[in-house]
């Protein structure tokens, strides 16, 4: 049964993820076609601008298509194989970023909801940190939680400090320090990207599984280039920002994927 679930969960997984690398495809052809053009304006002399400088603006743009290329293919495969291409590392991540802003705005031509694109985005970094995080493992782990999925009446300020929370039980808060003391990972409770920041400065962790809606999963993750990020979609049965929920075992594998066989000596 749960390999059935499984099943129907990688399967679902790969669809969205195919959302976005096929958006990114687009965007590459778009711009190549753009050149493409640009080129043949050239060589049917229709424009009156400097031949020679035009030709070098192609070249380097032909350069920078290619780089765009390789880091995409070499996306494809780390996806499709589940392996790390540690030389192309940097190039796949600048192909994302470049390449991230047109892909929004083709999936918007083809009708495609913002929260699917960047959902398909989620899940497309996800794996690329899975893939990277398979040989090592991270000790110092934090949890970045938004303070929505606090109860909406609870006195207590969690976002100063965690335990404040009274484990009344209202909300998932109580179960999300459960999971921080199981597994050693270090939880945070903020109110937004400027808070995450200033938690990450001050905490150093070595990974993040961060808990929140897709546009601020995908705006966070751009943020901390270079640390490796586990994005996690809440649920948000009352509509945004209010009594949102997480899935709970999503968050606590989500921390053994960056802890491998690690247990905390004692708990937090
Ligand atoms: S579990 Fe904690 S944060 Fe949630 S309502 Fe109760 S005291 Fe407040």
């Amino acid at each position: 049964m749960s390999s059935i679930i499984r099943k129907n969960n990688d399967s679902e997984q790969n669809v969205k993820k195919r959302i976005f690398v096929s958006l990114l495809l687009c965007s590459l052809l778009f711009l190549v076609a753009i050149v493409a053009f640009a080129w043949w304006l050239v060589s049917r002399r229709a424009f009156y601008l400097n031949k020679i400088i035009l030709t070098i603006v192609i070249a380097i743009a032909l350069i920078f298509f290619t780089l765009l290329s390789v880091g995409l293919l070499g996306l494809i495969w780390s996806l499709w194989r589940s392996k790390e291409i540690l030389p192309l590392q940097s190039v796949m991540r600048t192909a994302t970023n470049v390449l991230f802003p047109l892909a929004m705005r083709i999936g918007k031509w083809f009708g495609l909801a913002e929260e699917k694109i960047k959902n398909s985005y989620i899940q497309v970094s996800n794996q690329l940190v899975r893939t990277q995080i398979k040989v090592k493992a991270y000790k110092k782990v934090m949890i970045l939680a938004p303070h929505c999925l606090q109860w909406v009446h609870c006195p207590h300020k969690i976002t100063i400090n965690v335990d404040n929370c009274k484990r009344c039980g209202q909300c998932l808060i109580m179960d999300l320090i459960n999971v921080a003391q199981k597994t050693g990972a270090h939880l945070e409770v903020v109110t937004g990207g400027t808070m995450a920041r200033k938690v990450i400065k001050e905490y150093r962790p070595q990974a993040v599984v961060a808990i929140a809606c897709e546009r601020d999963l995908t705006s966070g993750i751009q943020d901390v280039e270079g640390l490796p990020v586990i994005g996690i979609i809440n649920e948000r049965p009352e509509g945004p920002c209010a009594n949102t929920r997480v899935d709970l075992v999503k968050v606590e594998v989500a921390v053994r994927n960056f802890q491998k066989d690690f247990q905390p000596e004692k708990p937090v």
